[in-house]
């Protein structure tokens, strides 16, 4: 029985994660949960969970949340903000730790888990994408292991399995999403709605958009330069609109090894709970008959320039990696509260870049020094457009 504490248990990944738990009750035990502000969704997990602890990161949710919860006849502990969800990511009964809140949010409460040399299934790409060198030193350092849970990275993980020395070439594959055929034209004009309808998978709202731009493969290659130790001239995006083929490894002799699977990131979580053992799941098969061809297509980088951005602030150094994702995650949540046009994301994050000067990070303070530096800029380049 592994005890797992989910981070982010009210969202889609968190969700998935107690529908893989649900199916194999045996081998699965919840330890704690914690969640932003969706206290009725929580409350509903924690009734059927019945975990040890519960966050409520936002303090007024939290107090409505534990009077709720004082007429539940068993003793759970309620805690709130970041010391809470650090409680969470420390546990000491946690076996493994889904980290799967969204957003830099996520990056403190992994960083306590990390440092606590837990085992981390990660989703939480912005985690790596803002602290990848800090993350990867310190689980090194810790005995902490990590997990991918993001479909592409867990693809790679399994084809590379022991064999990272003879690995010349990763390739993340990308569906394209909701706007891969539109022309630079069309995308001006596309809706928040448009954004939303993602063809393959049902993700939360900001990875949603995020894949509309392209900005998630982007985040993605910088996710795969820290997981696997790459260079960044050595990850290639493509598109492949099926999303049949999950991403894949080319090796020093040619061989390329690829995961397929129906695109259900069930699969990957539960891979990420059981590894390295696998347990069956009774749905979610790929049927071949229904897919008698795969396709692959370069990026197009003219149309959705947030991807070459992230490859350019890969390139450049980590504090740039930081300010690309401070200011995407700033743009995007304008994009969704329908203040600024989808185009719009990439010229923010663009203008946030150039106007940033690098800094050498070592520290979380350094990380969040920069953050803040990239919000501010981005809402003020909001204020006077
Ligand atoms: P969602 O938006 O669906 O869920 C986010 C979770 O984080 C919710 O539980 C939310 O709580 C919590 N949360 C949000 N803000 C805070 C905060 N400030 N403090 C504490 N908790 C917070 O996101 P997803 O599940 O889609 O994505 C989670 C992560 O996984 C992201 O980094 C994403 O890129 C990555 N990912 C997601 C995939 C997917 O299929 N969804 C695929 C691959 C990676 P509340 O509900 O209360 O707001």
């Amino acid at each position: 029985m592994k005890n797992i504490s989910i981070l982010g248990s009210t969202g889609s990944i968190g969700c998935q994660t107690l529908d893989v738990i649900r199916n194999n009750r045996d081998e699965f035990n919840v330890c704690a949960l914690t969640a932003n502000s969706n206290i009725d969704i929580l409350y509903k997990q924690v009734l059927e969970f019945d975990p040890d602890i519960v966050v409520v990161a936002d303090y007024e949710k939290y107090k409505e949340f534990k009077s709720d919860v004082a007429s539940y006849n068993k003793h759970i502990e309620v805690l709130h903000g970041e010391d809470g969800l650090n409680c969470a990511a420390t546990y000491e009964k946690a076996d493994i730790v889904m980290s799967a809140i969204v957003g830099i949010a996520g990056l403190k409460p992994t960083y306590s888990a990390v440092e606590k040399g837990k085992t981390v299934a990660l989703a939480n790409k912005e985690t790596l994408v803002t602290a990848g060198r800090i993350i990867t030193n310190m689980a090194k350092g810790k005995n902490a292991f990590i997990i991918p849970v993001d479909s592409e990275h867990s693809a790679i993980f399994q084809c590379i399995d022991r064999n990272r020395e003879f690995v010349s070439k990763i390739i993340l594959t990308a569906s394209g999403g909701p706007f891969r055929k539109k022309t630079a034209e069309e995308l001006k004009n596309v809706t928040l709605s448009d954004a939303l309808q993602h063809p393959n998978w049902n993700m939360g709202k900001k990875v949603t958009i995020d894949s509309a731009t392209l900005m998630n493969k982007g985040l993605e290659v910088i996710e795969a330069r820290w997981l696997f130790d790459i260079a960044a001239q050595n990850i290639q995006a493509y598109i492949h609109p099926e999303s049949i083929i999950h991403s894949m490894v080319e090796f020093i002799d040619g061989a390329v090894l690829a995961q397929l699977g129906v695109p259900d990131m069930k699969i990957p979580i539960q891979y990420s709970l059981t590894y390295p053992e696998r347990t069956v799941a009774s749905d979610s098969k790929l049927d071949f008959s229904k897919h008698n061809s795969l396709s692959f297509e370069k990026p197009d980088t003219g149309r959705f320039p947030c991807l070459k951005l992230a490859y350019d602030a890969l390139l450049d150094g980590d504090s740039s990696c930081i300010a690309l994702n401070g200011a995407n995650e700033v743009a995007v949540s304008l994009f969704l509260q329908g203040k600024i046009g989808f185009t719009e994301i990439y010229d923010m994050v663009a203008k946030v870049l150039e106007g940033h000067s690098r800094i050498n990070i070592n520290s979380l303070d350094d990380v969040f020094q920069v953050d803040n530096w990239s919000r501010n800029v981005a809402l003020e380049l909001y204020k006077k457009r």
